[in-house]
């Protein structure tokens, strides 16, 4: 199909891949998370869902992989969508400035997360949805399974598993907000339900088409059904451009200039606002914990398709 304006996705496609291969054995896999180590570093895939209804991919965009932080802005979407900006009251708006998992803030600032996306600001979301529903992690689950209008979506029961037996950092950290007052259910049930959320699985094919209600204005495209007023899917834009690529979101928005969310499982969720949403999988990570690859891909997308927000 020809569409006006719109350029060749596939070719584009097609570049990048060709011009990430270099790179795939440059990035390291999460090793901190045992079960995430054994995942190969040389994978790549990327998928494209226009709001057209379009759909692009190349490499290993239909395997599954660990979703991890991109889980956090559906977790925050679903919040938000039922407590509005009540939420603000427990967790801040702010980029971090500090590792994802840095416990250094949180003492200073008084059990008060700077956002939604570092770890401490996600265990609040984590938090809020328990208070809210029976299971909170099913209920994350679930809002995935909408989104991508994917039954299957699952959890990974392996690396929920080996998350928990290992969350030192993240005990760590919910014990220090439980002291302040800012974390209403038991540490146990949280961390519970934050691993299960982190384990949730998915392609590429399927985080691009879960993730393009917020390219259109909030609203699933097939369906039509509003999950968000414009307005709000405007401000979850903002929060991924700000913060949602950890401590290096200054030098994402600097390279690729597009919100997105990252996870240390190596895939990556980005938005053109009223045109697609793009993810990317490449399990090797930069120091700062985003996939290499994968960033050095949307840099090229947006470099290729003269798509950004700037
Ligand atoms: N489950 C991971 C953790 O809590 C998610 C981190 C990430 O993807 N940045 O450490």
């Amino acid at each position: 199909m020809f569409i006006a304006n719109s350029p060749d996705y596939q070719e584009i496609l097609r570049t990048i891949y060709d011009e990430v291969r270099p790179l795939l054995s440059q990035g390291k896999v999460a090793s901190y998370i045992p079960q995430l180590s054994k995942v190969s570093p040389q994978q790549f895939g990327m998928a494209i869902f226009c709001l057209d209804g379009r759909q692009f991919s190349i490499g290993s965009a239909g395997v599954k992989f660990s979703l991890q932080s991109v889980t956090k802005l559906f977790a925050l979407a679903l919040a938000f969508s039922r407590e509005g900006d009540a939420i603000w009251t427990r967790v801040g708006r702010e980029p971090s400035g500090n590792p994802f998992n840095s416990l250094v803030q949180l003492e200073y600032e008084r059990g008060k997360p700077r956002n939604p996306f570092i770890n401490a600001g996600a265990l609040v979301i984590n938090d809020i949805l328990s208070s809210r529903f029976v299971q909170s992690d099913i209920a994350i689950l679930q809002f995935a399974r909408l989104l991508a209008d994917q039954p299957d979506i699952d959890f990974d029961v392996t690396v929920a598993q080996s998350e928990r037996e290992t969350a030192h950092r993240n005990y760590a950290i919910a014990h220090l907000m439980k002291d302040f007052g800012n974390l209403h259910n038991p540490v146990k049930t949280v961390i519970d339900s934050y691993c299960r959320q982190c384990s949730i699985t998915m392609t590429c094919a399927e985080l691009a088409k879960a993730g393009s209600f917020l390219a259109q204005h909030g609203t699933i495209p097939w369906s039509g059904q509003q999950i968000l007023d414009a307005s709000s899917a405007k401000r979850l834009n903002a929060l991924m451009l700000t913060c949602g690529t950890y401590d290096a979101a200054g030098d994402f928005a600097y390279r690729v200039g597009l919100p997105a969310k990252s996870g240390v499982g190596g895939g990556i969720l980005a938005l053109v606002p009223g045109e697609l949403a793009v993810a990317v999988w490449s399990p090797g990570l930069d120091p700062t914990g985003n996939s290499l690859a994968g960033t050095y891909a949307l840099e090229r997308f947006t470099t290729l398709t003269a798509r950004s927000i700037f």
